[in-house]
C-alpha cells in the first residue's frame, strides 16, 4: 500500500553559495531517498528552503555592506540554482522570510507557551563596556566550552553543533573591537526541555534502524536537559508573539526555533499552492505517515531534541500536559538521517578559509551525475570522509564510465548494429538464467538498502550486477553469436 513519506531536507543559510560539503550532507542523500520512495509508489513530499535568519547572515551582510534582506534575496537565488543544477527534486523550496512561515512559527510558539513549555527566565546578556550598549549574539565569539573550538559564536558552535549562550563561552570577546563583554541580566523565553525529557526519551527509545552514531548522539543529549533560550538579543528574525515582545526590535525568536518549523510551514505553503490547503495533514497528522530528516551532523541536536521537543510541547505531551493547538497533534520524525562531514585534506570545507569546492564550479566541469554518484557511493555516510580528486577520477572512470557506461554502450550498440532493435530472446542457457535471476534479486536488495538510507551498500549491490553483466558479455562473446 502506498505510504505518505515526508522528506525533510535541512535548510541552508542564505549567506553564500553551496559547496560540495553542504550537498554531501543534506542534498544528494535526501534526493536519492526521495526518488527511490517515489519509484516505489509512495507519496513523497520533499520540502526545504533557505534559512534567512540567524547571525551568519547578519555577519555576512555586514561584510558585504548590504542589507540582510538584499543578501538573503541574492543567495536564495544562487542556492536555488546550485540545488536545481544538481537535480534535487524538491516539491517546494521556499524561504524562512515568508509571511506564511512567520505565522506558522508564531502559532507553534503560542501553543508551546499556552501549554507552559515556554518559561520566561532572567539570564545573562552581553553589553559592550566601552559603549554601554547591548552586544547582540552575533558580535560575540569565544572558545566553545564543550569542544574547545576557538571560533564558536554566541549562539552556536559550528564545530560540534551544540547551541550556546554568549555567557557559556570561554574568553568571550566582541567581534567589533575585541573587548571582553560585560554580562548583565536580560529576560528570555526558554524551552522547558526538562519537562519534555521523559516524552523525548520515550520517543527516542522507540526508534529503530537509525544510524548508530546519530542515535547515540541523540541519546546522549538526554543526559543534559536544560531549559534553552528560544529568544535572543538580535534585531533580525521572527517577532516573539507575546504582548510587550511583539514590537520589541531588540529581541526576536532564536533562528533554530524558527528554522525547524520550516518543514511544517513549507508543507503548509505547498498545500496552499496545490489548491488543497489541508493536503499537508496527510504527511503530518496521519500517524501512519513517515518522516525522514536529512542533514549534516552539526544539526542533529536541532532535529532530535529541539524540533521533537517543540512538537511534543505543542501537542501537550510533556510533563506539564496541555492541549494541541490548531494544527493538532503533529508527527515526530521517524528518522533523523544525518551524514558525517565531507572534508578536504582533513579539514572541514570552509569558504572563509578557502578550503572549498563550490557546487556551481563542479557542475560546470562535470555535470550533476558525476557528483551525485560520487557523493552517494563515497560520501560521508557513517564517518568523516576526505574528498580527493584522485578518488573522484578513479570512481568516475572505472565505475561510471568503464563499468556502467561500457555495459550500456556495448549492449545498445551491438543490438543496434546487428538488429536495429532489441532482438527477441532465444532459449536460455544456464548462464543466462543465472544472471537474470541474480539481477532480478538485486532489485529487492538495492531497494532494501535505499529505503534505509544505506546508499553505499545499495550502489555497491547495483554495481556488482553491472560487473557481472560485463563479465557475462566478455565470456559469451555475443558478437560471435550474431
Ligand atoms: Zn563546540
Amino acid at each position: 500500500m502506498s505510504k505518505h513519506v515526508l522528506t525533510a531536507v535541512a535548510w541552508p543559510y542564505a549567506n553564500g553559495p553551496r559547496h560540495i560539503g553542504h550537498v554531501a550532507g543534506f542534498g544528494v542523500p535526501s534526493d536519492v531517498f526521495a526518488r527511490f520512495q517515489r519509484m516505489s509508489g509512495n507519496e513523497v513530499l520533499m520540502v526545504s528552503g533557505t534559512d534567512e535568519h540567524g547571525t551568519p547572515l547578519l555577519v555576512q551582510a555586514e561584510k558585504e555592506g548590504v542589507s540582510v534582506q538584499e543578501l538573503a534575496d541574492r543567495y536564495n537565488r544562487i542556492i536555488v540554482e546550485d540545488l536545481a543544477g544538481l537535480g534535487l527534486s524538491y516539491d517546494l523550496f521556499t524561504r524562512t522570510t515568508t509571511r506564511n512561515h512567520y505565522a506558522v512559527v508564531q502559532e507553534l510558539f503560542r501553543g508551546l507557551n499556552d501549554n507552559g513549555y515556554m518559561v520566561l527566565q532572567t539570564t545573562t546578556g552581553a553589553i559592550s563596556p566601552s559603549t554601554g550598549r547591548t552586544l547582540p549574539d552575533r558580535f560575540i565569539e569565544g572558545t566553545c566550552p564543550l569542544c574547545g573550538a576557538t571560533d564558536a559564536r554566541g549562539d552556536q558552535c559550528d564545530n560540534c553543533g551544540n547551541q550556546l549562550d554568549p555567557a557559556d563561552l570561554i574568553d568571550p570577546r566582541s567581534k567589533i573591537n575585541g573587548e571582553t563583554p560585560d554580562f548583565v541580566e536580560t529576560e528570555h523565553f526558554m524551552l522547558d526541555l526538562p519537562a519534555l525529557g521523559d516524552a523525548l526519551s520515550e520517543w527516542l527509545g522507540e526508534r529503530e534502524g537509525w544510524r548508530p552514531n546519530v542515535l547515540n548522539f541523540s541519546l546522549n543529549l538526554l543526559k543534559d536537559m536544560r531549559p534553552r533560550a528560544m529568544s535572543r538579543d538580535i534585531d533580525w528574525g521572527v517577532p516573539v508573539p507575546i504582548e510587550g515582545w511583539q514590537d520589541n526590535n531588540a529581541k526576536k525568536l532564536y533562528v533554530w526555533f524558527d528554522a525547524v518549523v520550516g518543514y511544517l510551514s513549507a508543507s503548509i505553503e505547498w498545500a496552499y499552492r496545490t489548491g488543497d490547503p489541508e493536503a499537508w495533514r496527510k504527511w503530518w497528522g496521519d500517524p501512519e505517515a513517515l518522516s525522514y530528516y536529512f542533514m549534516g551532523k552539526d544539526n542533529i541536536t536541532f532535529h532530535s531534541q529541539i524540533w521533537p521537543g517543540e512538537l511534543l510541547g505543542y501537542a501537550g505531551s510533556g510533563a506539564k500536559g496541555g492541549e494541541a493547538g490548531e494544527f493538532g497533534e503533529l508527527n515526530l520524525p521517524t528518522e533523523v538521517v544525518s551524514s558525517e562531514f565531507l572534508t578536504m585534506s582533513g579539514s572541514k570545507f570552509s569558504s572563509s578559509k578557502g578550503v572549498v569546492i563550490y557546487v556551481r564550479d563542479f557542475l560546470e566541469t562535470f555535470g550533476p551525475d558525476a557528483l551525485r554518484y560520487f557523493i552517494a557511493v563515497a560520501g560521508p555516510e557513517n564517518m568523516d570522509t576526505d574528498f580527493t580528486w584522485d578518488e573522484f577520477v578513479r570512481r568516475i572512470n572505472t565505475e561510471l564510465a568503464n563499468g556502467w557506461g561500457n555495459l550500456v554502450n556495448r549492449t545498445v550498440s551491438m543490438a543496434h548494429k546487428n538488429f536495429g532493435e532489441i532482438p527477441a530472446a532465444g532459449s536460455f542457457t544456464d548462464e543466462d538464467r543465472d544472471l537474470l535471476d541474480d539481477a532480478a534479486a538485486a532489485f529487492a536488495k538495492v531497494g532494501e538498502c535505499l529505503e534505509h538510507s544505506r546508499f553505499k551498500a545499495g550502489i555497491a549491490e547495483a554495481m556488482r550486477i553491472v560487473d557481472r553483466g560485463n563479465q557475462y558479455i566478455a565470456a559469451q562473446e555475443p558478437w560471435k553469436l550474431a
